[in-house]
């Protein structure tokens, strides 16, 4: 069998147009123009790819973009300080403070700091418990990107094995309390999980997100199932010339996509999801902090 591929790249911009057509009749009936705000501390180069990549994207769908980059050793006071006045600002709908922060600043406080309804990543407190408990939340834009590519390839998920690899706060615990909503029935698997394999051989859905380049195998796959491969990795590839990389996921690709019914590939996959399900994210904070706007 020879999977099918899920092509996160065409399905993200689908997603963008459709964001893009609503902000844009929103703008014409009301004249508001929903705003995001995104927070980069010090200099850290991939963290500086993403915040680059996330403002254009901003722009494109017709939103506001602001963006704020502070110095690496800006105190934790300072930028508390930024995160309430953006709180209070009425043009910005969406805060996104980018992770990891430098080592002395707490992230826990600074997320928390957060107003939930502007939490465009879902990770405050509040967030956390609505997903917990099913209630109406911002999701994760990571684990909503592959819900969504689930849902589109599945219909229903409900009834269906799933293990997630991975019991980070960001991907893997969300990831699982969606899948969880959507019926599934849900393994959490991690660093001690034993007999990593024969746990991940039963799944119909396998969510890997670890951060270990190619470390789930072919033969770990149950014949048919879907592979959703979050990992991005960066490993040498002497074959495209001396010190060159290249991007792999936590999924050997090959030997993956040989066996399962239908796989992300890295790149192409759960990445552009991630940042469309963001500007998704900060139209609905937009429509729930006007509710007269409901019809966008
Ligand atoms: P974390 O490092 O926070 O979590 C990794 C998880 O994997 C942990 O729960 C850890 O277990 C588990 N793990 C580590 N080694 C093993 C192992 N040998 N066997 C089983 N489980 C293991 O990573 P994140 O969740 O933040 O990210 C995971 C991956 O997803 C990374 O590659 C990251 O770059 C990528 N990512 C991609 C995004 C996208 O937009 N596509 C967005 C966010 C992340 P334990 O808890 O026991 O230590």
């Amino acid at each position: 069998m020879t999977a099918s591929i899920i092509d996160g790249k065409a399905f993200a911009a689908s997603v963008r147009d459709d964001v893009a057509a609503r902000v844009g009749q929103l703008k014409k009936s009301t004249g508001i123009t929903p705003g995001l705000a995104v927070v980069l501390v010090g200099e850290d180069p991939a963290s500086q790819v993403y915040v680059r990549s996330k403002g254009k994207q901003t722009v494109e769908v017709g939103m506001n973009s602001y963006e704020h980059k502070l110095g690496a050793d800006i105190s934790e006071a300072d930028l508390l300080a930024l995160i309430e006045s953006l709180n209070d600002d009425p043009a910005v709908h969406g805060i996104l403070v980018q992770l990891p922060l430098p080592k002395h600043l707490n992230e826990d406080l600074v997320i928390n700091a957060i107003n939930p309804a502007k939490d465009v990543d879902g990770f405050h407190l509040s967030n956390v418990g609505l997903l917990g408990t099913g209630q109406d939340s911002m999701v994760p834009c990571t684990p909503l990107g592959c819900l969504m590519m689930l849902r589109e390839h599945h219909g229903s998920l409900s009834g269906l094995e799933a293990v997630v690899v991975g019991r980070s706060n960001i991907v893997g615990k969300p990831m699982a309390q969606l899948l969880l909503g959507d019926s599934c029935t849900v393994t959490i698997a991690h660093s001690r999980t034993k007999n990593l394999a024969d746990v991940v051989r039963r799944a119909d859905i396998v969510v890997a997100a670890v951060g270990r380049p190619e470390m789930i195998k072919g033969d770990w796959i149950k014949p048919g199932a879907t592979v959703i491969d979050v990992g991005i990795n960066r490993v040498a590839a002497p074959e495209k010339g001396e010190g060159k990389t290249r991007l792999v996921g936590d999924v050997d690709f090959a030997s993956a996509a040989k066996v399962a019914g239908a796989i992300t590939p890295v790149p192409g996959g759960v990445g552009p999801m991630t940042i469309a399900c963001l500007l998704s994210n900060t139209l609905t904070a937009c429509c729930r902090a006007n509710p007269e706007t409901s019809a966008a």
